[in-house]
Formats: structure tokens, C-alpha cells, sequence
């Protein structure tokens, strides 16, 4: 020990073995420190990994728009989420209402989504085109450049 270091005259030696000591402590703490550290980034990174895999088996695919819906919001109005998104970046990205009946898109990516909603009214507003230029067709009456 020092202190016998010291009652024995040589207290050169036990300064700097206590100096050694103190360096030991020292690197000891910072090592405990990142050891900590890195427990608390794995702790992070597991639990984000079971929020994700929580959130996956959540989701569904929904084959009328082709986009992901969570199982769990099923029942109330359509929530759809980018499955772009989710794939490359496991980002749960809800898509806003386009401007058409039935489509939606994401404010990441361009791709607009249609379901049947739209593709219902695009019917409906093609036969509607298709009967008003068959009405104003007869309206005029045929004649040679018709
Ligand atoms: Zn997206």
C-alpha cells in the first residue's frame, strides 16, 4: 500500500502509485460510462425495433387502392398509408385526400393511389360525357357533313 510506502521513506514511489491508481479509476469511469452508453443506444434500437414490428403486423395491405391500411383503425374512414414508404424507409407516411373522388397520395412520393370509390365515379362521369355528346348530336339534325 502507499501509505507503507510512505512510513518506509519512499514516497516518490507511492505518489506514483497512487498517480497509477488514480489513472486506473479514471479509465475505469470512462469505460463504465460508454459501457452505459451503449446499453442505452441498444435499449433504443430494441425498442424501436419492437415498435416497427408491432406496427408491421399491424398493417395490411388493402387491395382496393393498393395501399397499406392498419388493422386496427379498420371501422372507421379510410386511413390510408404509403406502402413506398414503408418499404424503403419503415416510415408510416398517411396519405392526404388528391383532388379527384377516390385517390389519394403521398406528400413524399408522386404516385397517386385510386380505389374503386374513384374508379365508380370516373364510370359515372364518362357515361355522363358519352350521353350529353349523343344529346347534343341529335339536337342538330344530319346532314351531309355530319
Ligand atoms: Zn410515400
Amino acid at each position: 500500500m502507499a501509505i507503507d510506502l510512505v512510513k518506509a521513506g519512499k514516497g516518490l514511489e507511492a505518489a506514483e502509485k497512487l498517480h497509477n491508481l488514480y489513472t486506473d479509476i479514471l479509465q475505469l469511469n470512462i469505460n463504465f460510462t460508454s459501457v452505459l452508453d451503449e446499453n442505452r443506444r441498444l435499449k433504443e434500437e430494441l425498442a424501436d425495433k419492437a415498435r416497427l414490428k408491432e406496427i408491421e403486423t399491424d398493417l395490411e395491405f388493402a387491395d382496393d387502392g393498393h395501399f397499406l391500411v392498419r388493422k386496427s383503425e379498420q371501422g372507421e374512414a379510410v386511413r390510408p398509408y404509403c406502402p413506398t414508404c414503408w418499404a424503403i424507409d419503415q416510415k408510416l407516411v398517411h396519405m392526404s385526400r388528391h383532388k379527384l373522388p377516390g385517390t389519394f397520395q403521398c406528400a413524399v412520393h408522386e404516385p397517386v393511389y385510386y380505389t374503386k370509390v374513384y374508379e365508380d365515379w370516373k364510370r359515372r362521369q364518362d357515361e355522363q360525357r358519352r350521353q350529353q355528346r349523343n344529346q347534343s348530336r341529335s339536337n342538330y339534325p344530319v346532314g351531309p357533313w355530319s
